[in-house]
């Protein structure tokens, strides 16, 4: 199916498309060359101010909040269904604009379908409790959508972050404001405009791209948002999480990592090999759970960095577009120079590159924003590229001696979103795992997630969790109500 890229991404606002206050229009790139590919409208405050009066007058207005949620558990079935029947677009429309390789963006898109469809199933089960209280009284909560939430997304998974946040608000019955990140809005959009066949009422689902700044505040700040979900960097983070608390509202924030995986002896290294090489260069290692720290034993410390260098070494690197490319490039040239500064530092420091290490520009990559798969070994603890998020396709290995001093290192960072270990032994694996200090850990495989597990980090990688089964409540709030059973005694 061919990709109408000539028709301009304008914003979603109430059902209708407009290219906003300013009629103001700026093309996305193609990361695999840097050449324009579609015009997007740019949004401002006042298009962020009016997409919140707009959803707040169809939360109130429409049969959305008020009816029962089977009756949206169906429209968002249909949803899942619209997109799943036009999987195969959407996941080109992502490739194009974000980079990442055909084979990832389709299953990015089944992702989306399937987290659909989950909290779909949810819609009708926002359940009450009685509570015991004394005497004669019925005591009873009600579950009530929040009215008006807002999601901010990034770039690394354009569609699938986005719909995290805003599918099961709208199962719960909200009505919802959806930011994209500037880089990568098409799928946003591509999706929002699926809601009116889906029957979702017009102005329960609005996109509003723009720059963050600018509209990411905007919504925020806005008195009609009562929910604010929010996926990207840490400082953005703590940004939001600074507007949310002026305005007492609730901020669901799921920020960066530096995530360790932890290999011992007695591992199946062919295995643990390429889920490393996967956790690290899937995506181009733009994925805020990238495995990108191995801790491994000193005793495979050398047979292990070679399987991984190997596999590193033989990945094809093209636009992700061509179905031979295996890593498609990096989203930007800001990112590309982000990650090369990176190495660069980190070889400065005493790190040894073991493979990569340098642009790849031969040929046509020297058009994207190409980086190969790079793997630093020995960089010091202190080493920046040791410390902080690269949030490309660098793995950095250090060697460990005991399980304490296992665990002590994969602790040591400020991060806390993921951590993977490799071992044959079951006491070690469950043992280790609940000393890792991360929201999700994985053993004996590479990263993995799925709509009805919870998804979030400890320490600087968030607050709150999206997925799992209590998703859809945590987009409601809880109303306690007492009723008084007793009866007057008849007078006289
Ligand atoms: P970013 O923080 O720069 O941007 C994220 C979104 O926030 C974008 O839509 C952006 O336009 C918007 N924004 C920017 N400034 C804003 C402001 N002041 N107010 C409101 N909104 C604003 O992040 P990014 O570069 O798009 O994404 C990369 C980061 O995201 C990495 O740190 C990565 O680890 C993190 N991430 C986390 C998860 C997770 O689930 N924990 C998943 C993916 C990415």
């Amino acid at each position: 199916m061919s990709t109408p890229l000539d028709r301009p991404f304008d914003l979603l606002i109430g059902g209708s498309e407009t290219p906003g206050t300013r009629g103001e229009r700026a093309p996305v790139k193609n990361p695999a060359s840097n050449e324009d590919l579609a015009p997007v409208a740019v949004g401002h405050a006042d298009d962020a101010r009016h997409a919140m009066e707009v959803a707040q007058a169809a939360f109130e207005g429409s049969w959305w909040a008020s009816d029962d949620g089977g009756r949206r558990a169906k429209a968002l079935w249909k949803l899942a269904g619209l997109l799943e029947a036009r999987l195969e677009e959407f996941a080109r429309l992502e490739t194009l604009n974000m980079g990442k390789t055909l084979k990832e963006a389709r299953g990015d898109m089944g992702f989306v379908v399937r987290s659909i469809e989950y909290v779909a199933g949810l819609a009708d089960k926002v359940e009450g409790e009685t509570v015991p209280v004394p005497g004669a009284r019925l005591d009873y909560t009600i579950r009530e959508p929040f009215g008006v939430t807002v999601h901010i997304a990034p770039w690394n998974y354009p569609l699938l972050l986005a719909i995290r946040g805003v599918a099961p608000a709208l199962a719960a019955g909200n009505a919802a404001v959806l930011k994209p990140a500037s880089l990568t809005p098409l799928t946003a959009i591509a999706f929002g405009r699926l809601a009116k066949d889906a029957g979702i009422p017009d102005g329960i689902l609005n996109v509003v791209a723009g720059p963050g700044g600018e509209v990411g505040e905007a919504l925020v700040n806005d008195l009609r948002c009562k929910s604010v979900s929010f996926t990207g960097s840490g400082d953005v983070g703590r940004r939001i999480a600074e507007l949310a608390a002026r305005r007492t509202i609730p901020a669901t924030l799921e920020l960066g990592g530096k995530s360790p995986v932890v290999v011992f002896p007695d591992a199946d290294l062919d295995r643990a090999a390429r889920g490393i090489a996967f956790g690290i260069f899937g995506n181009a290692g733009q994925m805020c759970w990238a495995g990108s720290r191995l801790i491994v034993h000193d005793s495979i410390h050398a047979a292990l960095v070679e399987r991984v260098a190997k596999i590193a070494s033989a990945m094809r690197l093209g636009p992700g577009i061509a179905p031979e490319s295996e890593m498609g490039p990096l989203v930007s040239p800001g990112q590309l120079e982000r990650v090369a500064e990176f190495v660069e530092s980190a070889r400065s420091e005493g790190g040894q590159v073991r493979t990569g290490g340098a642009r790849a520009s031969a040929g046509e990559l020297a058009q994207g924003n190409f980086y190969p798969p790079t793997i630093v070994d020995d960089a010091p603890p202190s080493a920046r590229a040791v410390r902080e998020e690269i949030f490309g396709p660098v793995l950095v290995v250090h060697p460990f001696a005991s399980t304490d001093d296992a665990v002590r290192l994969a602790n040591a960072t400020d991060f806390g979103l993921f951590a993977a270990l490799w071992t044959k032994d079951l006491a070690t694996a469950h043992t280790v795992a609940r000393r890792l200090e991360a929201g999700i850990v994985c053993v004996n495989e590479a990263p993995v997630t799925f709509p009805q597990t919870p998804f979030g980090g400890f320490k600087q990688s968030g607050l709150g969790f999206e997925q799992g089964s209590e998703v859809v409540r945590s987009y409601t709030r809880r109303k306690n109500v007492v009723v008084n059973l007793s009866v007057p005694k008849p007078k006289g």
